[in-house]
């Protein structure tokens, strides 16, 4: 959520912060904003709306110099507005700070510097931070003496920058749980929330972590603990993501992009990790706690949102083929929950694209105080949360920029079927069945793809429930979970409401909803539930609901029951989500195509999601 991008260097400020913004713009946000020296003084420059609304005011409004801020605000603290948007300056107009996360005492801290005569003029909570900064920042101190000294008085969570006329030729940045990265190259530097933003300009990444400080530069970064001032030595990192998975190379929207791109999603999460041969998988992420990983008794999956999805798949892939009990728990439930957790009995497996989802975090330091082994499914490199488990895999899904999650998602799954193998192998399954999964698994891209040939088809089976408002997606056993992916899609991006069913529920109480305007998606793929699934379907045509059928290539008989039917390719029974979901994710698209409305960035919603 919100993004943070700085820059000091040799050129202009302005174009390279706005384009940082623009690139965190899949993020979400209400408000936009920037800071730059001149040379004299900060010109600031910030407004309600878009980041193309602070282009526009630009145009009028001369901000020039090479060292600059820049914010696209997501509101916690006062509402959507030019004033609450940040950058936020102090009483003096000498400190400006961009802020992302939230400062639980700002009632007190903001009472008490009112007290001391300091004026204010926003609601938020970041405001407090300039005007804590201003009262440190006297005499002889530094910017960075004086954010030190401010940081200590905060409660909550943050990734901020300042700057300050009285301390120029310099950016200062730190961080507690919310994300930053600085990126270096010869001359210039340039920071931001995630390397989007950075990849444009260099590879070489240096990640904050927290209760780290950085001072910055042109061409260089120190780095110190703001516990005790002392000295982190930290060399940058190269992350090869490319700059072009960035554009969106011909497709309308990120969110076809990324959908189409997942044969070689599935390749690039397997790729050096599967031996079809052997019928096993490496997971380098893992070796160091493979003994561990044998003697576990339980391992509970903990995510938000698609994640938990794919969480939920994995339950059932582990149960079958690795004869481990799983549990999955929503990550804002489990923290308060109390779980029961044995060390060296239990696991706890957290999934999250971005590496920092709150909830997700709070649950990983929730785990590893009760003592037991953490680990991860991580997108984004060198995240927290790939920095704070024990031990994880990393997606290699490549920056995924549309909020609504495909090709992560596709990953999770690829992912948690390689665990699957991994932990099956440890246990009881056979040379045999590991080798079948291996040779499905390496199957997948190109079946995919087959599938993905059929996008046409699936539009017109969207518009055929264009006018629709209500959807009920049934599953059983693997396809239950991405019958809830099917419905969060459709509500995330459309609007429509949508609702994913075990398809043997629906006769407890869902199927009064059902008449003839009220379109029923079942997957039921030729697997062990077929029948189950077709005896529901015929209760859902008895009370004239539309049923399309997502089946296994070849049946025909579910086309004389089903209003229409979408054909994916055959596989293993335990790898079908991964093909089951590419047409629910396309129908979603599609319909919401039809309804003309934001789809890379659904109102409301953010892509990573750095608050409670
Ligand atoms: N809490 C701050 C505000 O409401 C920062 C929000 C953000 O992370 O964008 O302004």
């Amino acid at each position: 959520m919100c993004g943070i991008v700085g820059y000091i260097g040799t050129t202009e400020a302005r174009p390279v912060l706005l384009d940082g913004l623009r690139r965190l713009e899949y993020r979400g946000y209400d408000s936009a904003g920037l800071a730059v020296w001149d040379g004299q003084k900060i010109n600031l420059a910030k407004i309600k709306g878009r980041v193309a609304d602070l282009a526009g005011l630009l145009q009028q409004q001369s901000v020039k110099g090479t060292v600059g801020i820049a914010h696209t605000r997501w509101a916690t603290h006062g509402e959507p507005t030019t004033a609450n948007a940040h950058p936020h300056a102090d009483c003096k107009n000498n400190v400006y700070v961009v802020h992302n996360g939230i400062v639980e005492n700002y009632k007190a801290l903001k009472d008490q510097l009112i007290r001391e005569g300091h004026t204010f003029h926003s609601e938020t909570d970041t405001e407090i931070l300039s005007h804590l900064i201003e009262k440190y920042l006297t005499g002889a101190t530094t910017l960075e003496q004086a954010v030190s000294r401010a940081l200590k008085f905060v409660k909550g969570t943050y990734a901020l920058l300042a700057i300050a006329s009285s301390d120029p030729e310099k950016i200062v940045a730190a961080r507690l749980s919310s994300p930053l990265r600085i990126g270096v190259s010869a001359d210039q530097v340039f920071i931001a929330s995630d390397p989007s933003a950075l990849l444009n300009y260099t590879s070489r990444v240096v990640t904050l972590t927290d209760g780290e400080l950085a001072v910055i530069t042109r061409g260089n970064y120190t780095i110190t603990s703001l516990e005790d001032g002392g000295a982190i030595n930290r060399e940058a990192e190269t992350i090869d993501w490319n700059i072009d998975e960035i554009q969106k190379s011909g497709f309308d929207h990120f969110m076809l992009k990324e959908i189409f791109e997942q044969p070689e999603t599935v390749i690039n999460s397997t790729r050096g990790r599967l031996i079809p041969a052997e019928g096993r998988a490496v997971l380098g992420g893992l070796a160091d706690v493979e003994d561990k990983l044998r003697a576990l008794k339980r391992l509970t999956i903990v995510a938000c949102g698609t994640a938990s999805y794919a969480g939920l798949v994995g339950e059932y892939m582990l149960e079958e083929y690795a004869d481990l009990p799983v549990e999955v728990c929503v990550a804002s439930e489990f923290r308060y929950r109390k779980p029961s957790l044995i060390p060296r009995e239990d696991a706890v497996l957290v999934i999250s694209q971005s590496g920092e989802t709150a909830d997700t975090l709070a649950a990983v330091r929730e785990a590893k105080a009760k003592g037991v082994l953490t680990l991860g499914i991580v997108n984004v490199i060198g995240s927290t949360i790939s920095r704070e488990t024990d031990a994880g895999v990393y997606n290699h899904a490549g920056p995924e920029i549309s909020v609504c999650s495909t090709k992560v998602f596709m990953s999770q799954l690829t992912v948690l079927a390689l665990l699957t193998l991994l932990l099956g192998r440890q246990r009881r399954m056979s040379l045999v069945t590991g080798q079948r999964i291996a040779a499905e698994l390496a199957a997948l891209p190109a079946r995919m793809a087959e599938l993905l040939a059929q996008a046409d088809r699936i539009k017109t089976v969207a518009q055929h429930c264009q006018s629709a408002k209500n959807f009920f997606f049934c599953g059983r056993k693997y396809n239950y979970p991405i019958a809830l992916e099917g419905a969060l899609k459709l509500k995330e991006i459309s609007y429509r409401h949508a609702e994913g069913l075990a398809a043997g529920e629906l006769k407890h109480g869902p199927l009064a909803m059902v008449d003839e305007h009220f379109p029923v998606i079942f997957i039921c793929p030729k697997d062990s539930v077929y029948e189950k699934n077709i005896s529901n379907i015929q209760e859902v045509k008895a009370r004239r609901g539309r049923v399309i059928a997502i089946a296994t290539a070849g049946d025909t008989d579910i086309a004389a029951i089903a209003d229409d039917v979408i054909y994916i390719p055959k596989t293993l029974e335990m790898l079908t989500p991964l093909l089951a979901v590419v047409p629910l994710q396309l129908f979603a698209y599609y319909i919401a195509q039809s309804l003309g409305v934001d789809i890379d960035k659904p109102r409301n919603l953010a892509k990573s999601v750095t608050v409670e």
